[in-house]
């Protein structure tokens, strides 16, 4: 712990962390009698490995970056609480975000007591570099939140406005990519060794189907993987999950495949809703969902309810807009007819 030392909250800096079973001995072969397992093979009679060596391995390989840069995380949702406990002391540091964005950052906040600034996006949707960089100098703020692309809006931020946030503050920059699998970009992953204060957020929830899982990918350099480490729960990933996603990821790739549909899909969406009489606006996106502007949105979330389709409401994020997320080809078009019949 050094360049980064401002961010850790005194108490975790100063922590013994748990130390189970398996971080005391860690060879294969052995007769196990140090964790007090039952001892008859029931498939699962044995806990995890605590930080997942094999699947790592086989996720590091797959997106050529250093297994010691990698935390695995029940969900990514474990990752932002996570980063909310080792960096903001209650009452005292704060987190940036940039409404309308993904409701989970609030919450972790909320939960551990740090305060939340706001500098909203733009009419476009875009980040407001200036409002970022001068808010984060100016307050306590430990952590920066920047979804691309974005959940709700849809859309990807710009590259180097996210460059300039690194560049010009010392928070720990946390750039969450659940969809960056529907981007076409290249992922900020590559850029770890060259931020010291980046941290990229990656799921199995969406392009990789696996959302029932809760398996969460959090990058950084280790300095910061090594805090997550410490003060994560001892057996965060269960066995279950540890065998599926080993097993997904020893078969050929499935995502392109779902990518390919997805985005056809998407694409085909957007065209047929703008056609409709009471869309406004259809966003730009570049993940596996729409937001769309109508006249009413909460009068045509009942309708498409009432009809068995559920869509979410994002009224309270972006006034009159719902979001739909891109279903199977059959789901889009009983969708597509429901809407044509909406008055
Ligand atoms: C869906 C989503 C996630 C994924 O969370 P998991 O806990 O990994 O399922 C993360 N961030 C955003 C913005 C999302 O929309």
């Amino acid at each position: 712990m050094s360049a980064l030392n401002h961010l850790w909250r005194e108490n975790i800096r100063q922590m013994v962390p748990y130390s189970s079973a398996r971080d005391e001995y860690q060879g294969q072969e052995a007769i196990w009698l140090d964790a007090n397992e039952n001892p008859f093979p029931t498939g699962l009679n044995r806990y995890p490995d605590p930080y997942q060596r094999e699947l790592k391995a086989i996720i590091s390989r797959m997106k050529a970056q250093p297994e010691s840069q990698l935390f695995l995380g029940h969900g990514s949702d474990e990752a932002i609480d996570l980063l909310l406990r080792a960096t903001c002391d209650p009452g005292k540091d704060n987190i940036l975000i940039c409404p309308p964005t993904y409701g989970m950052y609030r919450v972790a906040a909320d939960i551990q007591g740090a305060g939340v600034v706001e500098v909203p996006l733009t009419s476009t949707f875009n980040l407001d570099t200036q409002r970022i960089v001068e808010a984060t100098n100016q307050q306590s703020v430990k952590l920066i939140f920047i979804c691309s692309p974005n959940n709700p809006t849809g859309n990807l931020m710009d590259r180097q406005a996210i460059e300039t946030i690194l560049s010009e503050t010392n928070a720990l920059v946390v750039i969450d990519e659940a969809y960056v699998d529907f981007a076409g970009i290249p992922s900020w992953i590559e850029s770890i060794e060259k931020y010291s204060n980046l941290l990229v957020l990656q799921t199995f929830s969406k392009a990789w189907g696996m959302a029932g899982a809760r398996l969460g990918m959090a990058w950084a350099q280790p300095e910061i993987i090594q805090v997550l480490n410490r003060i994560k729960p001892p057996y965060n990933i269960n066995q279950f999950t540890l065998n599926m996603v080993s097993d997904l990821l020893s078969a050929p790739d499935p995502t392109d495949s779902y990518r390919k549909v997805i985005l056809r899909e998407r694409k085909q969406l957007q065209k047929a809703l703008q056609t409709l009489p009471f869309v406004q606006k259809v966003f730009r996106s570049d993940a596996n969902f729409l937001l769309v502007q109508v006249e009413d949105a909460k009068r045509l979330y009942d309708y498409l309810v009432d009809k068995g389709i559920v869509v979410r409401n994002r009224h309270s994020a972006v006034p009159n807009t719902i979001r739909i997320t891109i279903g199977q080809p059959e789901e889009n078009t009983q969708l597509l007819n429901a809407l044509k019949q909406f008055t």
